[in-house]
């Protein structure tokens, strides 16, 4: 239990449309979220509310003289949780625009999130993070395809014109690429979710420092100045053995620093515990001088835990009084390890870790993106005459051509013309605005393990010079998923 009293608090004398969250982003506060993952629907919200009452406390503790702030974050709910609108408020109290509420698409109908966000910004909650929404544990690529997920880009333009102007929308990101086509597709969504109403990104979490940086950059010379929260995964030793071994999706370690984490899981629990504070601590501070607006801090499931991350966290805001001081320490924690999933390494710029500040002129590494095949060259150029209307017409017209160019699903809306002619239900989670962050390192998809789709767009819109089909705009997608 928390020791509440050695906590100052924060009074509330806010109007009920005032937003803490957002204001924060644009005063330049560091925000330090703790997750608070939305409970099984068989507790009762009693419960649950009096079990995570301690985190919520400590959101209201006095910051440090307005440098840094903490809320929570209310993730993404498990297939048989409770109502999240109806816990979080219950959780908030008198202080919901402290925090942020995802939204996630995974078997939700637009209908729903739309109903879900308008409650929730009803109840004050308007702070909202809209992802398609995470594969359940153990699921397969034909799990997936039974599975409806609303993209996140969709539902982001239709919260967007819903014309409820007190939502503050947000969307994940998953900068984790290392290959140039697998990075330039994550990017060219994110352009396409700012697009379709995004105001600020939470960055999937990842250790290696030079991809947020990089990340950072790319929105500044895009001149998106959209704020970041980096996520950040507590480590215990179960969760270090999962990441080792692969078992979170998106989210994978290079050699190097799964070899370092097996050897601290020979500490015990005390010293492992301490060596995962010091990392968490150091990258936060980094996250900070990168340019980051805060961090999003995944895994912390005891309040004296949060308690404990809020000081350290601050203290090292405080301790790194440049980024050079924050470099050199940075790279003595990790001596020579490499961060990247060596052989794949590419990093967009020549001079990230030079500076924190992006050069006066980006120097880009060049990014080869591999010519179309023969037979793709064909098979587009067919297409283009067969299916240039399909978007327009009934989806069930050419079916058989259409089966046998794009091996064709049967959904009731073709999008076709709108994704370089490259089905988007052969995607096992039904993307067509961009890809999700489950790519392996060599840009393979975690489920089906063969090439992601659209590192197969991406070589089309190459192929046509048309990159900027893969970033403009939206594609609708269907109501269903065909069998
Ligand atoms: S998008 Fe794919 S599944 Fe749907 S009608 Fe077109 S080709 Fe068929
Ligand atoms: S095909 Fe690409 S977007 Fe679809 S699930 Fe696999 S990695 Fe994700």
């Amino acid at each position: 239990m928390l020791k509440r009293d050695s906590v100052q608090m924060e009074l509330n004398f806010n109007g009920s449309r005032r937003n803490r969250f957002r204001a924060r982003l644009n005063d330049g506060v560091f925000q330090i979220l703790a997750e608070v993952p939305v409970p099984g629907a068989d507790s009762k919200i009693e419960d649950a509310v009096a079990r995570f009452s301690d985190f919520q406390y400590l959101t209201e503790s006095v910051t440090d003289a307005g440098a840094t702030s903490a809320g929570l974050a209310f993730t993404d709910a498990a297939e048989n949780a409770m109502d999240p609108v109806l816990f979080a408020s219950a959780l908030a109290g008198d202080n919901p625009d402290l925090h942020l509420l995802y939204l996630s698409g995974r078997g939700r109908s637009s209908d729903q999130v739309l109903a879900e966000a308008k409650h929730a910004a009803h109840l004050g909650l308007r702070n909202l993070c809209v992802v398609s929404g995470a594969a359940p544990a153990n699921a397969t690529a034909a799990s997936l395809s039974r599975t409806y997920f609303l993209e996140s880009v969709n539902a982001l333009r239709i919260l967007r014109d819903a014309d409820d102007s007190a939502m503050f929308l947000g969307a994940g990101i998953n900068p984790f690429k290392y290959t140039p086509g697998d990075a330039m597709v994550q990017y060219a969504k994110a352009v396409r979710k700012i697009g379709c109403g995004a105001s600020f990104f939470v960055v999937q979490y990842g250790w290696d420092m030079m991809k947020l940086q990089e990340l950072r950059w790319h929105l500044w010379r895009r001149n998106f100045n959209v704020p970041l929260f980096a996520r950040m995964l507590f480590l215990t030793q179960d969760r270090a053995s999962a990441l080792c071994s692969g078992r979170i999706p998106g989210v994978r370690v290079s050699p190097d620093l799964e070899a370092a984490l097996k050897m601290e899981m020979r500490y015990s629990p005390a010293q492992f515990r301490a060596a995962q504070i010091r990392r968490l601590q150091l990258h936060a501070a980094g996250a900070h001088l990168l340019g980051y607006s805060g961090v999003q801090l995944s895994g912390i499931d005891q309040p004296e835990l949060f308690q404990t991350l809020l000081q350290r966290i601050r203290e090292a805001v405080r301790e790194f009084a440049s980024f050079e001081d924050w470099l050199a320490a940075y790279r003595e924690y990790y001596a020579r390890m490499e961060l990247a999933p060596y052989p794949y390494r590419y990093y967009m710029f020549e001079k990230l870790f030079s500076q924190a500040q992006p050069p006066d002129e980006f120097e880009l590494r060049n990014a080869p993106i591999a010519d179309c095949t023969r037979g793709e060259r064909l098979r587009y150029f067919l297409s283009e005459i067969l299916f240039r209307h399909a978007a327009e017409l009934p989806a069930g017209e050419r079916r058989l051509s259409k089966r046998l160019l794009a091996g064709c699903r049967s959904c009731d809306k073709c999008r076709l013309p709108m994704t370089f002619y490259v089905c988007p239900e052969h995607c096992p989670k039904g993307m067509a605005n961009g890809p999700c962050g489950c790519s392996r390192p060599d840009g393979s998809c975690e489920y089906t393990g063969k090439e992601c789709i659209f590192i197969r767009m991406l070589r089309l819109s190459s192929l046509l010079r048309d990159f900027v089909s893969m970033e403009n705009g939206w594609i609708e997608q269907p109501s269903f998923r065909p069998d």
